[in-house]
C-alpha cells in the first residue's frame, strides 16, 4: 500500500537525537534555540519560538495578543480541529467563515460581514500548503484594527507574493510526523514583534521571567532538544522535500483524470501538504475504496466541518450552514504526494485513479 504520509528521516536526524543523548541535556537548550533561529530565517521573520505542539503554538499565539472571554476570532470550519479548538481554550469564541471552493481558504470576500465589536482577531488556516488570500485579509484587519495570528501548521515554505506563510501576522506551524517537516512532535511561533515574541517565551514557561518568579499564568509548553535536534536536521531538508512534493503533484495534475485536481493561484507557492482532489458525483468514498484496493492509500481531510462537529453543536450551540465548506468536506479526497514515492508509485497513484472512471 502506498501510505498517504511517510516522515523522511535519516542519518542525521539519528545522529542528532544521538549527540543530544550524549551531552546530557535534554530539556529546552541550545538545539531550541538553534532550531528557532534557523526557523525564523527560513520564514523571513525576525523571531521564532518553539512550543511542544502546533496546536500549543496556536495558543500561545493568540494568548500573547491579549485575546480571551468575550472575544471572537474569524477562522475556518474547514480545517483540523486545534485551529478552532485553539481559540476555545483562550475563553474566546471561533466565528467560522466559509471557504473559497476553488482554494478550500477563507473566502476574504466573506469575512466583512462577520466582523462584530466583538471581534478581535483572524486567523487564516493555509490548508494542504496553499496561503490564504493574504493581501485582501490584511488590508481587511488593517481597516477594522484586528490582530492577524496565521495557522500555518500545514504550509511550511510556502509563499504569497514572494512572502513566506508565517511572516504576515503572528504565525503557527506544526512539526507532527505527518507534516513537511516534522520533529515527531513540536510546534512554532513566527513573528516581527518583540513584545509578543517576549510574552511568546514567558507563556510558554510558567509565566516566568525570572527564575522561580511568576508574573502570570503560563504552560509549560516546551520544545525538548531532542525533539529541536530532529527539527534541525529536518528544516535542512524542506527546501527538498517542498520541491519533490511540488514536482509529484505537476505529475498528479498532468495525468489524472476523473477528479478536479487542486489550483495554485497565480503568485503563490503551494508546497502540497496534502495533494487533494475533489470527486464529483457523490463518488469519493467510492474512489477511496478502489484505490484501496489498488494498493493506493488516501484520507478525506476533513470529513465533518468543525461546526458540524458534536462537541461545537450540542456543546457549544454552533447551528450555522456554511454551503461551500459542507462541499468540500463531502467531496475531497487526499492522494499520496509526499518526498518518497517512487515515479512506479506516481504511475500507479495515476492508473488507480484513472481506472475508476471504466468501473
Ligand atoms: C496539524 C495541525 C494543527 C495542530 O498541530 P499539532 O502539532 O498536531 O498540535 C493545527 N492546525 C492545522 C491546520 C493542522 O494541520
Amino acid at each position: 500500500m502506498i501510505p498517504i504520509a511517510k516522515p523522511q528521516l535519516g542519518e542525521e536526524e539519528k545522529q542528532a537525537v544521538l549527540e543530544v543523548l550524549d551531552s546530557g541535556m535534554l530539556a529546552q537548550g541550545p538545539r531550541v534555540k538553534a532550531f528557532e533561529e534557523a526557523f525564523a530565517a527560513m520564514c523571513g521573520v525576525k523571531y521564532a519560538i518553539a512550543t511542544s505542539s502546533g496546536t500549543t503554538a496556536l495558543h500561545v499565539a493568540l494568548l500573547a495578543h491579549g485575546i480571551g472571554a468575550g472575544d471572537e476570532v474569524i477562522t475556518s470550519a474547514f480545517t483540523f480541529i486545534a485551529s478552532a479548538n485553539s481559540i476555545l481554550y483562550t475563553g474566546a469564541r471561533p466565528v467560522f467563515v466559509d471557504i473559497d471552493p476553488a482554494t478550500f481558504n477563507l473566502d476574504p470576500a466573506k469575512i466583512e460581514a462577520a466582523i462584530t465589536p466583538r471581534t478581535r482577531a483572524i486567523m487564516p488556516v493555509h490548508l494542504f500548503g496553499l496561503t490564504c488570500d493574504m493581501g485582501p485579509i490584511m488590508e481587511l484587519a488593517a481597516q477594522y484594527g484586528l490582530v492577524v495570528i496565521e495557522d500555518a501548521c500545514q504550509a511550511h515554505g510556502a509563499e504569497y507574493r514572494g512572502r513566506r506563510a508565517g511572516s504576515f501576522g503572528t504565525g503557527a506551524f506544526s512539526l507532527y510526523p505527518t507534516k513537511n517537516i516534522t520533529s515527531a512532535e513540536g510546534g512554532m511561533i513566527t513573528t516581527n514583534d518583540p513584545v509578543i515574541d517576549e510574552k511568546c517565551r514567558v507563556l510558554r514557561q510558567h509565566g516566568m521571567r525570572r527564575r522561580y518568579y511568576h508574573d502570570e499564568l503560563g504552560f509549560n509548553f516546551r520544545m525538548t532538544d531532542v525533539h529541536a535536534a530532529i527539527g534541525l536536521a529536518q528544516l535542512g531538508k524542506l527546501e527538498r522535500f517542498n520541491a519533490a512534493r511540488i514536482a509529484n503533484a505537476a505529475f498528479l495534475n498532468a495525468h489524472l483524470t476523473g477528479v478536479i485536481p487542486p489550483v495554485t493561484p497565480e503568485g503563490q507557492r503551494h508546497v502540497f501538504h496534502q495533494y487533494t482532489v475533489r470527486v464529483k458525483g457523490g463518488q469519493r468514498d467510492a474512489l477511496a475504496e478502489h484505490l484501496k484496493a489498488h494498493g493506493v492509500g488516501s484520507m478525506v481531510y476533513y470529513p465533518v466541518p468543525i461546526h458540524q462537529q458534536t462537541f461545537y453543536v450540542n456543546e457549544l450551540g454552533y447551528d450555522l450552514q456554511l454551503p461551500e465548506t459542507e462541499a468540500a468536506a463531502a467531496e475531497v479526497l487526499s492522494l499520496p504526494v509526499h518526498p518518497a514515492l517512487s515515479p512506479a508509485d506516481l504511475e500507479t497513484i495515476v492508473a488507480a485513479v484513472n481506472s475508476f472512471d471504466e468501473v
